[in-house]
């Protein structure tokens, strides 16, 4: 009877962690089976400890250059995420991106998508994109954020059917509708061990990042690509 008892409470003890482990598991990662495919949506990653990923998206823009220059005055790698209509418009700074030891994403070619467009609309814009990545940059990114975080059934589809990981963020600046101080503030109470923090390459960025990157290191974070972070 005692052995019995013994054994209840090892069983219900491994339950028990098998369920922490799972939720420890969900909070960071998606995932969903569409036929065959695979697709993972991240944020970040709880794995590791005072590293973050500073990612910029819609690039290239006017003002990429000038974050590419805070960038390497704080020798800081960070990720950008390439709009195809845009890499068109300005190859060179693509390669400026990719010359400077950034790693860079897919973000789409036409960046305008709508809840109605179809999977094979999303694919093929996925894989133009990839495409004027690819003519300009030499480099075919290996992660897709679609344009405003836009995640549903197709989205996942047509990341499914192109090869492609969903890549979002923990920490959203909201570099595009805050002011300085704002920004400032939000970052750094929202971020945490791991995080993908999203920025956009707009003025507002420019006029931050400085302040973003020594407030984040004052904390002792590391800055990484995202590669890096995920332990690619
Ligand atoms: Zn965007």
């Amino acid at each position: 009877m005692r052995k019995l008892k013994i054994l209840v409470w090892i069983s219900c003890l491994i339950l028990l962690i098998l369920f922490l482990q799972e939720e420890a598991i969900s909070i960071e990662t998606e995932e969903d089976i569409f036929g065959l495919n695979l697709v993972r949506s991240l944020g970040g990653n709880s794995q590791v400890r005072k590293e973050v990923a500073l990612t910029f998206d819609d690039a290239p823009s006017p003002f990429t250059k000038e974050v590419l220059k805070i960038l390497d005055n704080y020798g800081v790698s960070a990720t950008f995420f390439l709009v195809g209509s845009q890499v068109e418009k300005s190859p060179e700074v693509a390669r400026q991106i990719v010359a400077a030891g950034h790693e860079i994403g897919n973000h789409s070619f036409s960046h305008c998508w709508s809840s109605d467009d179809s999977v094979e609309t999303l694919v093929e814009d996925i894989k133009r994109a990839e495409e004027a990545i690819y003519r300009s940059t030499g480099q075919v990114p290996l992660y897709f954020r679609p344009p405003g975080g836009m995640v549903n059934d197709k989205v996942k589809e047509a990341c499914g059917q192109t090869g492609y990981g969903i890549l979002l963020w923990w920490v959203d600046s909201r570099d595009w509708l805050l002011t300085e101080e704002e920004i400032l503030e939000k970052v750094k109470k929202e971020v945490k061990d791991g995080a993908i923090i999203l920025f956009h390459n707009l003025a507002t960025t420019v006029e931050v990042l400085p302040q973003v990157i020594e407030d984040l290191r004052r904390e002792g974070y590391k800055f990484v690509t995202i590669s890096q972070l995920l332990r690619y």
